[in-house]
């Protein structure tokens, strides 16, 4: 179980200090999938970055399993908006780099599920190749395959299927969903699609403007079910969140 307990950021600077963040107050189970969906600017990075451990200056706490969150301790997976990928290593390389950096062995079970994974998001040619040899779709997907091979307990995507085009993004979002269904990791993602969110989001959280907080949390029945579309429901809830994003603009 994680708890986000009255967290809330600041960005400070020498002239000022902005509050970008919260104060935010959420609790998921572990197996629970949260869409994070809101207006440009409202702090959803920012809120992952906390869960990342990326930024250690907030206020409240974040508890994982009852525990103080820690990188250190907690497996956690994050696709970062940027890729996270190091320059002067190969696409294979950076896969790995999770377990280079905690000098575990890679077992053959491991590249078995690497080269699986990267056939299905269709970069397996690629191994051999440098970030800057990759389109951005391309660098998304290996920043995909890094983060899904760790079996992480916490996984973070920052909109990690934003660059991708439609066909590979619906072979991401099932690819995901197998994963998910396989190891039912917590998962936080951030997405600007409500459809996204409908697919892979256990629980829709709507923000509002910045300083984003909460407006609400929806559990969402057509989550896991590739035909949500079809899903009577699936009208008044896509309806209902567009209409929550709009009225957090005017907050
Ligand atoms: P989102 O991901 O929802 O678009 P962010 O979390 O990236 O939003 O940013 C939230 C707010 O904090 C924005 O107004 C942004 O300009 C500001 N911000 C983000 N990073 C920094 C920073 N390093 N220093 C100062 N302000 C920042
Ligand atoms: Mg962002």
């Amino acid at each position: 179980m994680i708890q986000i307990n009255n967290v809330s950021v600041f960005y400070e600077s020498k002239r000022e200090k902005v509050k970008a963040l919260g104060p935010i107050n959420f609790k998921a189970e572990n197996d629970d999938i949260c869409a994070i969906i809101g207006p440009s600017g409202c702090g959803k990075t920012t809120l992952l970055n906390v869960l990342s451990g990326i930024i250690k200056k907030y206020e409240g706490e974040v508890l994982l399993d009852l525990k103080e969150l820690n990188p250190h301790i907690h497996k956690i997976g994050f696709i970062p908006q940027d890729f996270g990928l190091l320059p002067w290593k190969t696409v294979e390389e950076n896969c790995l780099l999770p377990f280079k950096i905690k000098k575990e062995v890679v077992e053959n079970d491991t590249t078995q599920k690497m080269d699986l994974i990267m056939k299905r998001l269709n970069i397996n040619e690629l191994k051999n190749r440098y970030p800057n040899e990759l389109s951005g779709g391309q660098k998304q997907r290996v920043s995909i395959v890094r983060s899904f091979l760790i079996n992480p307990d916490l996984l973070l995507m920052d909109e990690a299927f934003s660059a991708l085009d439609a066909i590979i993004r619906d072979e991401a979002q099932e690819l995901f969903l197998d994963i998910w269904n396989e190891n039912k990791m917590t998962t936080f993602f951030i997405t600007h699609s409500i459809d996204e969110a409908l697919y892979m989001g256990k629980k829709i959280i709507v923000m509002s403007n910045r300083p984003g907080e909460i407006i609400e949390v929806i559990d969402n029945n057509l989550f896991n079910n590739k035909y949500y579309k079809k899903d009577k429901d699936y009208s008044i809830l896509f309806s209902h969140i567009k209409d929550l994003i709009k009225r957090g603009w005017d907050k």
